[in-house]
């Protein structure tokens, strides 16, 4: 039977290779099935692979535990002669920022609730919910999303926004 839940949870470009449920985390592996790339310098697309990196991050906590991700995707050569840039990394933007450590749907719900509280009172009840966070990282989250926070979207946090869902469905 095929396992629709990791499809359906996350971007189509990413295919899961392995889920590993321990006692206090699960990990799931995912890697890219794109085989071609932009240069985010010059914008030309490229097709030569040169090798591969790993990312790891922290999504939205599943069957009450924390969940990482472990992401591998690829580096590309890129082929414009009169381009700056010779090898470029892989980008997944729309899943999460450049050298993010957590996925944009749980950043975004952290800040949501770092906006509510003080950041002590929502990293204890984030780990009620099984997000690992300290109280730093949420008051520099909430600095720096303070102008892409809608006051609304306090108000719509929900339990339902807890659980996983599709990336291109931050909002609702
Ligand atoms: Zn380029």
């Amino acid at each position: 039977m095929e396992f629709d839940l990791i499809r359906d949870m996350f971007p189509d470009y990413l295919e899961e290779e392995e889920l590993i449920n321990q006692e206090d985390r699960v990990t799931l592996y995912l890697r890219s099935r794109r085989t071609s790339a932009q240069c985010p310098h010059c914008k030309e697309p490229s097709v030569e692979r040169t090798t591969y990196f790993t990312r790891r991050m922290q999504d939205l906590g599943v069957i009450e535990k924390p969940l990482f991700l472990v992401i591998r995707l690829a580096k590309y050569r890129c082929g414009n002669p009169a381009c700056a840039v010779k090898v470029f990394c892989e980008q997944i933007e729309d899943f999460a920022a450049t050298k993010a450590r957590r996925t944009n749907r749980l950043n975004q719900m952290m800040t949501a609730f770092a906006m509510t509280q003080s950041a002590e009172s929502t990293a204890r009840k984030l780990e009620d919910i099984h997000i690992i966070v300290s109280g730093d990282t949420l008051l520099r989250l909430s600095r720096k999303w303070n102008f892409s926070v809608k006051p609304d979207m306090v108000h719509a946090v929900s339990i339902d926004d807890f659980a996983l869902k599709k990336s291109n469905d931050t909002e609702r």
